[in-house]
C-alpha cells in the first residue's frame, strides 16, 4: 500500500473539481478548493476518493463582444486523462432507469477522482450531465441525483470501502438520502437509519449568501426521483419545506464546517434556528502550494532569497500575456493592481471606479494600472452587467485598465503571481473565505482587502498587506469602504510602492511567509483529518462544546 492505512478512508463528493485549466469541470472557488484537496491528499498519501461529474460541455467559456457585453460558449476538453472504468451504475430519474458511466481521472493513484456521466449511447438522459450549473431546477435535481445517489452506487460497484462521506456543499446531499434508504431496506427505522448515517457523514457549507443555498419544492423533488424511497415526512424532517440543501447537509452530518473563522461564526448564526443540526466548526481554506506558487518565486522563497527579482519575472510574463490578448502594453515599472473573481454583486468589482475624480488622474498618469478578469454565471444578468461595466471602463482608459476574457486557472496563476497588489472588496461578511488572495499572498503579491473571509485572520496591516474598512458592517457600507479604500491606496499603497522599495520587499516576504505556513492546503487537510474525519473525537460532545473547541 502506498498510503497511510491508519487514516479513515474518505469519499469526497463535489459538483466541480478545479484540477487543471484543460479539464474545465469547474466554475470557481468551490471547484478549485476540491481540486487542491484532492492533490494534497495525493501528496500526503491519504486514502481519499473524489466523486464528481464529467461535464460534457464543461463550464462556460466567456468572450466579450465589441459592445463590451459578455457572452458564453460551451467549453470543450480533451478526454485523454479520463479512463473508462467499464462500470455502469443506474439511477432513477422521473421514473426512468438511467445508466451512468463511471470514469476515472488517473493521475492521483491513492486519491483517484471518479467522474459520473449520463452520456451513454442509447440513453436519452445525456442532458443530465451536459453543463455545470446549467439549466432549470429539473436539470439541477437530475445532476444532484447523479452525483449523490449515483456516487454511492459507483463507490459500491468499484468496491471502495468508505469510513467518512464528505459532502462538499449542499449539491451532494442526496448521497445521504441513498445511505438512509439502504439502511431502511436492511430493516432499520428511519430514525435509526438517520442516526447511523450521520455518524459517517461530514458537511462543508460555503456561502453566507442566502440565494447560494439551494432550495427545491418537494413536489418537484418527488417527481424527479430525489426522494429515493423516502417519504415526504422523512424528507421534510431532513431538509424542511421547501427542501433546503444546506439544511439537509447540516442534518445529515455529525459535524460540519465553515471555511474561515468568521464564516464559521456567520454560519452558526445563520442556521441557529435549525433544530437537530450538526455543530459547525471553522476550518479555514488553504491552497495547494505547488499549483499556485510561481516556480521561480517558490525557488527563491525556499533559498531564502528576496522575492523581488522572480516577482518582476512573473510580472513581465503577465504583461506579455496581457499584450498578446488585448494589444495593451502595460508598464512593468508602474504599480499593477489585480482583481479577478466570479462576477457577483456582493464582490463589488466596480467599487474602485465609484469616484472617477480620484481614480481618473491616477489612471491617466499611469501611476496605477488595473487588470480585471471574471466570469458571470451564464444566467446571472446582474453579473454580466458588472463585467460589461468593467470592460467599458477598460475602453475608456486603454493604457491603464484591462479586462481579460475567460478567467480560468491559468489566468488565476498568472495574475496572482504577476500583480503587485491584489484587491478584494466583498460586502462583508458575504465572502466565506476567498482563496485567490491566499494565492496572491503566497507569491508576494500584497493583499489590499476588506476584513472578510480568510483575510481577517491573516492581515497585519502595513506588514503583510493592508486592510480597509475596519470590518465595518451596516448602512452606508459602500460609502464607508470606499473612503477607506482611497485613503489606504493614496496614503499607504502608492507611496510605499514608489518611495519605499525596501519596505515593499519586506512586506512581500512577510506575505509569502504567512501564506506558506498558515494557509496551505496541507494545513487545511490536516485539520479536516484531525477534526472532521475522526468521529470518536467529537462523538460525545454536545454541539456547543464542539463549536467552542474549534470555533473561535
Ligand atoms: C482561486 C480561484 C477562484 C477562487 O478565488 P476567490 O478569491 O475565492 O474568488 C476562482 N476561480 C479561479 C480560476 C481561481 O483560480
Amino acid at each position: 500500500m502506498i498510503y497511510d492505512r491508519n487514516q479513515p478512508r474518505v469519499a469526497y463528493f463535489c459538483m466541480e473539481y478545479g484540477l487543471d485549466e484543460d479539464l474545465p469541470i469547474y466554475a470557481g472557488g468551490l471547484g478549485i478548493l476540491a481540486g487542491d484537496i484532492l492533490k494534497t491528499a495525493y501528496d500526503l498519501r491519504l486514502p481519499f476518493i473524489g466523486v464528481g461529474i464529467r461535464w460534457k460541455e464543461g463550464y462556460t467559456t466567456q468572450l466579450i463582444n465589441e459592445q463590451g457585453w459578455p457572452y458564453d460558449q460551451p467549453a470543450t476538453y480533451t478526454k485523454d486523462i479520463l479512463q473508462d472504468t467499464g462500470i455502469i451504475v443506474h439511477v432513477t430519474i422521473r421514473g426512468d432507469l438511467v445508466p451512468v458511466r463511471v470514469w476515472r481521472v488517473d493521475c492521483f493513484r491513492n486519491a483517484p477522482l471518479y467522474l459520473l456521466d449520463t452520456a451513454v449511447p442509447g440513453s436519452n438522459y445525456d442532458w443530465a450531465t451536459r453543463r455545470l450549473y446549467g439549466g432549470s431546477s429539473q436539470d439541477r435535481i437530475a445532476q444532484e441525483i447523479v452525483l449523490g445517489i449515483g456516487g454511492i452506487r459507483a463507490l459500491e460497484a468499484l468496491g471502495h470501502k468508505v469510513d467518512v462521506y464528505h459532502f462538499n456543499e449542499g449539491h451532494a446531499v442526496l448521497a445521504g438520502i441513498e445511505l438512509i434508504r439502504r439502511k431502511k431496506a436492511a430493516g432499520k427505522t428511519f430514525e435509526n437509519a438517520l442516526d447511523a448515517t450521520r455518524r459517517g457523514v461530514v458537511f462543508t457549507t460555503h456561502t453566507p449568501v442566502m440565494a447560494g443555498n439551494e432550495e427545491h419544492e418537494h413536489e418537484l423533488l418527488r417527481y424527479m426521483g430525489a426522494y429515493d424511497g423516502l417519504s415526504w415526512e422523512e424528507m421534510r424532517r431532513i431538509g424542511d419545506d421547501p427542501f433546503n440543501m444546506t439544511v439537509a447537509g447540516l442534518r445529515l452530518a455529525h459535524v460540519a464546517n465553515g471555511v474561515s473563522k468568521l464564516h464559521g461564526m456567520t454560519a452558526r448564526a445563520m442556521w441557529s434556528d435549525k433544530d437537530d443540526r450538526a455543530p459547525i466548526v471553522s476550518i479555514t481554506n488553504g491552497v495547494h502550494i505547488a499549483t499556485w506558487m510561481h516556480p521561480s518565486i517558490h525557488q527563491a522563497y525556499k533559498a531564502n532569497l528576496s522575492l523581488w527579482a522572480p516577482h518582476l519575472q512573473a510580472k513581465r510574463e503577465l504583461l506579455e500575456v496581457i499584450a498578446k490578448r488585448t494589444g495593451v502594453y502595460l508598464n512593468s515599472q508602474s504599480l499593477l493592481i489585480g482583481f479577478a473573481r466570479r462576477a457577483a454583486l456582493y464582490k463589488r468589482p466596480d467599487l474602485i471606479f465609484k469616484r472617477m475624480d480620484i481614480m481618473g488622474p491616477l489612471l491617466e498618469s499611469g501611476r496605477v494600472q488595473l487588470v480585471f478578469s471574471g466570469k458571470a454565471h451564464p444566467q446571472d444578468e446582474s453579473g454580466k452587467h458588472l463585467v460589461s461595466t468593467i470592460a467599458k471602463t477598460a475602453q475608456d482608459f486603454p493604457q491603464s485598465v484591462v479586462f481579460l476574457e475567460n478567467y480560468d486557472m491559468q489566468l488565476g496563476r498568472l495574475l496572482t503571481a504577476g500583480c503587485d497588489v491584489w484587491l478584494n472588496n466583498p460586502q462583508r461578511p458575504l465572502e466565506a473565505s476567498g482563496t485567490s488572495g491566499i494565492k496572491a499572498a503566497l507569491n508576494g503579491c500584497l493583499n489590499l482587502s476588506v476584513l472578510d473571509g480568510w483575510w481577517l485572520e491573516a492581515c497585519q496591516h502595513g506588514i503583510n498587506g493592508w486592510q480597509f474598512g475596519g470590518g465595518y458592517e451596516g448602512p452606508n457600507q459602500v460609502k464607508y469602504d470606499l473612503a477607506s479604500l482611497y485613503e489606504v491606496l493614496l496614503q499607504e499603497v502608492i507611496p510605499t510602492y514608489y518611495e519605499n522599495p525596501t519596505k515593499w520587499r519586506n512586506m512581500m516576504q512577510a506575505s509569502a511567509n504567512m501564506a506558506y505556513h498558515r494557509f496551505s492546503s496541507q494545513r487545511m487537510l490536516t485539520e479536516y483529518y484531525n477534526i472532521m474525519y475522526q468521529p470518536s473525537r467529537t462523538a460525545n460532545l454536545v454541539t456547543e462544546e464542539i463549536e467552542l473547541m474549534v470555533g473561535s
